[in-house]
């Protein structure tokens, strides 16, 4: 099976059958982030324990490529520490603005194809976006330093 039709495979499992989809009880962190572009909004809700992202949850709705994007990010940094999903979502960014990357991107590189089409890289990027700004909210609040209030 060519590369292409693969990737397109992983997006459409992923689009037909979203993982973590729903809303988080108890949830640290909530962002939601929207693109007026294409008409997608994400919320992306947030566990994290001792600096571990111990679970996530999207909701909202959107195109194929945001839903399944956020699909396969919820995925990824389940029990990854906060640095590891940043820098997992740094390196999917490079990955679309075509540098190179040192990280392996699991399935979010089904998502590759987009880089050639700017107003797809907004769709794909919604949830990495809401995963960063929560993540850098939650260090601000001292939420790294778990336990020392
Ligand atoms: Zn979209």
């Amino acid at each position: 099976m060519p590369l292409s039709d693969l990737y397109r495979e992983v997006i459409l499992d992923h689009t037909q059958h979203p993982r973590n989809r729903g809303h988080l009880e108890g949830a640290d962190i909530s962002i939601g982030l929207n693109n007026p572009t294409c008409g997608d909004e994400i919320v992306l809700e947030l566990k994290l324990e001792g600096g571990e992202v111990s679970d996530a949850r999207f909701s909202g709705h959107g195109c194929s490529i945001s839903m399944s994007a956020a699909s396969i990010l919820t995925s990824m940094i389940k029990g990854k520490p906060g640095g590891d999903a940043l820098r997992l979502a740094e390196a999917f960014k490079r990955m679309l603005r075509q540098e190179s990357v040192d990280v392996d991107l699991g399935e979010l590189q089904a998502l590759e194809g987009v880089q050639k089409f700017p107003m797809r890289v907004k769709c794909a990027t919604l949830a990495v976006n809401a995963l960063e700004k929560g993540l850098t909210e939650w260090n601000q609040k001292g939420g790294a330093s778990d336990g020392q209030g």
